[in-house]
C-alpha cells in the first residue's frame, strides 16, 4: 500500500486538503489496519472515491483513504443477479464487467467515473420513475467500523446498520465491498428531441411513463430538450453513436459550449441571446447501445451544481419560480436546468425517501459566481420540502435538514452506536448531521 502526504483536490476544484496521511489501501485488511492506526494516533479517517463530490464531504486533515485501488468483482450469483464488487470500482468498470456476465445495473446516472461506494454514499441516482437510485440496488455491505472491525451487513445481519449505511455520507464506516441486485443485461434506445417549454407538462405526462426520461430546460429561453431511453433486449442489433458523431459532440459541440461559457463569463448580458441561438440548433437524434455505455464519459466544461429532490407534484412550481427569479434578478445562466425522476425508496438519508421524486439540478460555469443563483434555487426548493443532493453544493444544516428527513434521528442513533467518537467525522458532517 502507498502512503504519503500530498494535497488532495476534488474534481470541481471547490475544495483541497493536505491530510496528515494519504493512503491507498488495496485490500480490506489494509483498510482495517489504517482505521486501527488512526484510532491509536487519535486522527479522524475519511474514505475518498473519485472525488466528484462538490462539497467538503470527503475532506479530512487526519487520514484519507483513497480507495480507487480497491477494485474488481468479488463474487457473482448469476441466478439471483447478486454481484459483490470492491468499493473503489468505478461505475464504468462495473458496467463493462456486468455486461460480460449478462447483467446490468438498473440505473446509472450521468457519471461513470464515480466509484460505487462514493456514489451510494451520496445518494447518486439516474432517471426513471420506476427505479430508485443506486443505493436502492444495494443488498449488502462490507465495512470497517470505527473500532476497526470488518463487518458484513444486510437486511439479515446488523439490519439497522445496513438500513442507514446505504446512503451514509461516509459517516458510518469505510465501505470495502458492496453487494448489488443487478438485472439481466439490457440495451437502451435513446431519443433526444426538442420541445417547447409551454408544452412541457403535456409532454412530461406522456414521456415520464417511459423507462428512463429526463429533460433539460435552457434558462432565458422557452425551449427544452427531452431525452427518452427505452429498454431493449441485450441481443438487439445496436446502433451506437458513430465515432465521428461522438467526436463531433465532444470536440465541436463540447468546444462550442466551452467557448460560449467563456464568452458569457466575459459579457454576461449576451447569455440570453446565445442560449436562444443554441436552442434553435437543438439536435434531434437517436441511437441504441449497451445500457452502461449511455453515460457521457467526458465532462469537458467544469461547472458547479446544486441538485434538489422535490416531490413530483411540486415540479411545475419549482421551475416557474426559478424562471421568475431569473427574470427578476437579471442573473445570466448558460447551463441548462436538468430534471430527472426516481421512485420513492426507504433509505433514511436518501433524498428520495418516502416519495416519488423529481431531481432538479441547477448548474453554473466554474468561472462565474454561483452563490446568488444557488441561494435563490435553494430557497425555492425549501418551500416544497426539497432535500439536497449530498454530493452537490448546498447551504443546509442539521437543524433544518432534520424536519425533511422523517428518519433523521434514527440515522443519528445508528451513528452514535457505531461511531461514538466520530472517527469518521469532519466539518461537513458536523454541519449536516450535528456534532
Ligand atoms: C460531472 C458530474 C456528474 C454527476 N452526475 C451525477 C448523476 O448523474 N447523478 C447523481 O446523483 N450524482 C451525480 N454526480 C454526483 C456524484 O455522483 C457524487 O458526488 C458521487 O459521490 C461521486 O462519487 P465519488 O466516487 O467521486 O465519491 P467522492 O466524491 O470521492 O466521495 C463522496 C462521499 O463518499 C464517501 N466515500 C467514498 N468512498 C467511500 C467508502 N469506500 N466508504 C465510505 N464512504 C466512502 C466519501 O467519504 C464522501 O463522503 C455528478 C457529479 C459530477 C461532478
Amino acid at each position: 500500500m502507498r502512503h504519503g502526504s500530498a494535497t488532495w483536490r476534488n474534481w470541481a476544484g471547490t475544495y483541497s486538503v493536505t491530510p496528515a496521511r494519504l493512503c491507498h489501501p488495496v485490500t480490506p485488511d489494509e483498510v482495517v489496519a489504517e482505521v486501527r492506526r488512526a484510532a491509536r494516533d487519535e486522527l479522524s479517517v475519511k474514505a475518498v472515491g473519485a472525488g466528484y463530490s462538490a462539497t467538503d464531504i470527503a475532506l479530512t486533515r487526519g487520514v484519507m483513504l483513497d480507495l480507487t485501488g480497491l477494485t474488481g468483482i468479488i463474487s457473482v450469483e448469476k441466478r439471483s443477479g447478486l454481484v459483490t464488487v470492491a468499493a473503489g470500482t468505478t461505475l464504468r468498470e462495473l458496467g463493462r464487467a456486468l455486461w460480460d456476465l449478462g447483467l446490468s445495473l438498473s440505473c446509472m446516472g450521468n457519471l461513470d467515473s464515480a466509484t460505487i461506494a462514493g456514489a451510494i454514499a451520496t445518494g447518486t441516482h439516474g432517471t426513471g420513475r420506476r427505479f430508485g437510485g443506486l443505493a436502492s440496488q444495494v443488498r449488502g455491505l462490507q465495512l470497517v467500523t470505527a473500532d476497526g472491525q470488518l463487518l458484513e451487513c444486510s437486511a439479515e445481519q446488523h439490519p439497522e446498520l445496513f438500513a442507514a449505511a446505504r446512503v451514509s455520507l461516509g459517516a458510518l464506516g469505510i465501505v470495502t465491498a458492496v453487494t448489488l441486485q443487478c438485472e439481466p443485461a439490457f440495451a437502451l434506445h435513446s431519443v433526444a428531441a426538442p420541445a417547447d417549454y409551454e408544452d412541457l407538462f403535456e409532454v412530461l405526462a406522456r414521456l415520464e411513463l417511459q423507462d428512463h426520461f429526463e429533460f433539460l430546460w435552457f434558462p432565458h429561453t422557452r425551449r427544452v430538450l427531452t431525452v427518452v431511453q427505452t429498454r431493449l433486449p441485450a441481443d438487439t442489433a445496436l446502433q451506437p453513436m458513430s465515432p465521428l458523431r461522438a467526436w463531433y459532440d465532444d470536440k465541436i459541440l463540447g468546444g462550442a459550449f466551452s467557448a460560449m461559457n467563456r464568452l458569457s463569463a466575459a459579457w454576461p448580458n449576451i447569455t440570453g441571446k446565445v442560449n436562444r441561438m443554441a436552442t434553435r440548433a437543438l439536435p434531434e437524434r437517436s441511437y441504441t447501445d449497451r445500457a452502461y455505455r449511455m453515460v457521457p464519459s467526458a465532462h469537458r466544461v467544469v461547472f458547479r451544481q446544486m441538485e434538489y429532490a422535490v416531490p413530483r407534484a411540486s415540479l411545475a412550481h419549482v421551475l416557474d419560480a426559478l424562471d421568475d427569479w431569473l427574470q427578476r434578478s437579471g442573473e445570466q445562466i448558460t447551463f441548462p436546468v436538468e430534471v430527472r425522476l426516481t421512485a420513492a425508496d426507504n433509505i433514511p438519508l436518501s433524498p428520495a425517501f418516502g416519495r416519488p421524486t423529481c431531481y432538479v439540478t441547477a448548474h453554473q460555469y466554474h468561472r462565474r459566481q454561483h452563490d446568488e443563483y444557488f441561494a435563490a434555487f435553494e430557497a425555492i426548493a425549501r418551500e416544497v420540502d426539497g432535500r439536497p443532493h449530498w454530493g452537490k453544493l448546498h447551504y443546509r444544516t442539521a437543524e433544518d435538514l432534520a424536519p425533511v428527513y422523517p428518519l433523521f434521528d434514527e440515522f443519528l442513533a445508528v451513528r452514535d452506536a457505531y461511531d461514538p467518537d466520530r472517527r469518521f467525522g469532519n466539518d461537513y458532517l458536523r454541519r449536516v448531521l450535528g456534532s
